[in-house]
């Protein structure tokens, strides 16, 4: 028996006739690009979480550059990031031109520290990019009181976050934009690469209009400089049936978390902010021999994975910033200790209690 991490297979299986008639509609219509599908999909989405206005684009990292380059930074800016998370969060940064400032994360939540951030902020600090790691909310409420005091700009990674909610509020929606990713492994995936940033502010939603499809308002004639980044309409039909599941799927991977917290009581987890509604998008424990920890659970057909192993701060095309081992401690020490069990909305029962059972046979075996 084999239990993957995620298993798209099941959730196919569960909605086959939605997503063939939806993909076969699309190439029906032939419009494949900037279509009926994608402007519908925009739409539903934006009402689902809350903001005004949703662009779509290729993928999560075109996204999350789009946003800086829309609120106008580059050279000599700074920009404040946690060194926990997928890298493509900072590669946005550099790629505008402007500075990366990491920070720190706390220890408990695993989740950018808010004390880190004031340390950081400077003349230069033009925007405060943080990221809703696992799905579960950072303390995004007190950091937009930061930015707000400040008049820096605010920008949300919710690229693991589609379906997640602090105080009753969708995640991205806390910031001027928010960034979502549709990965097909994310809990709102697509089934190739996608994209979104939501907004309330109109001149933004122009702008990032414009970047998507080469700064063109009208055919060939180019406003500004721009890029090729559209989320396709194939893809919007997909989103947009997958979409409808998306409560029911996070509501499942909920009680599967559940199940988990109380079979795993003697196991560290990152501590969830009182007023969450996470949607679970990774089920993460810590543990003092992960490594063995994760063979043991592979031998056993169980594919666990790390979110993440390395540092941004400690990857080699970082290298020149000067960082070393010891700048972020809380976060090099969860890389090194942190395991993602399987997750998602088809898990069974008898699987979550199996990868349980492993977990703890291991651990009684290791003391
Ligand atoms: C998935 C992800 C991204 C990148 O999204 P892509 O669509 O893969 O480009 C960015 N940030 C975080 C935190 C992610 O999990």
């Amino acid at each position: 028996m084999v239990i993957e991490n995620v298993n798209l297979k099941r959730q196919y299986k569960s909605i086959k006739s939605e997503i063939d008639d939806a993909i076969y509609s699309v190439v029906q219509s032939q419009h494949f690009s900037l279509g009926p599908a994608l402007a519908d999909f925009e739409i539903q989405f934006a009402d689902y979480i809350g903001s005004k206005y949703v662009v779509g684009v290729d993928n999560g990292s075109d996204a999350l550059i789009f946003t800086l380059l829309a609120l106008g930074i580059g050279k000599g800016d700074e920009v404040i990031t946690p060194v926990n998370s997928f890298t493509s969060t900072t590669f946005a940064i550099t790629e505008v031109g402007a500075t990366p400032v990491f920070v720190d994360v706390n220890r408990d939540t695993h989740q950018i520290s808010v004390e880190a951030v004031k340390s950081k902020i400077t003349s230069n600090t033009k925007c405060i990019l943080p990221v809703h790691l696992y799905g579960s909310p950072c303390e995004i409420d007190k950091i937009k009181s930061i930015t707000d005091q400040h008049g820096i700009a605010l920008v949300e990674d919710a690229a693991q976050a589609h379906g997640s909610y602090l105080h009753g509020k969708h995640l991205g929606t806390y910031g001027k934009m928010g960034v979502f990713s549709f990965y097909p492994g994310k809990n709102l995936g697509a089934y190739g690469n996608g994209g979104a940033i939501c907004t309330d502010d109109e001149k933004l939603y122009h702008k990032l209009r414009l970047l998507r499809n080469f700064g063109q308002e009208e055919r060939y004639f180019h406003k500004e400089f721009g890029y090729n980044s559209k989320l396709d309409d194939i893809q919007a039909a997909v989103l947009t049936v997958k979409l409808h599941h998306l409560n029911e799927w996070n509501s499942k991977r909920r009680s599967i978390a559940k199940l988990y917290d109380a079979a795993l009581t003697n196991i560290v987890k990152p501590r969830i902010l009182d007023g969450a509604l996470p949607n679970r998008h990774l089920y993460v424990i810590e543990s003092d021999s992960r490594n063995k920890l994760l063979a043991h659970l592979n031998k056993k057909g169980i594919q666990a994975l790390i979110h993440y192993p390395l540092n941004i701060h400690l990857q080699e095309c970082y290298k020149h910033l000067g960082h070393k081992v010891g700048d972020f401690p809380n976060a090099e020490d969860i890389s090194n200790r942190v395991l993602s069990l399987p997750i998602y909305a088809e898990l069974k029962k008898t699987e979550v209690a199996f990868i349980c059972a492993e977990v703890e046979a291991f651990n009684h075996e290791s003391v």
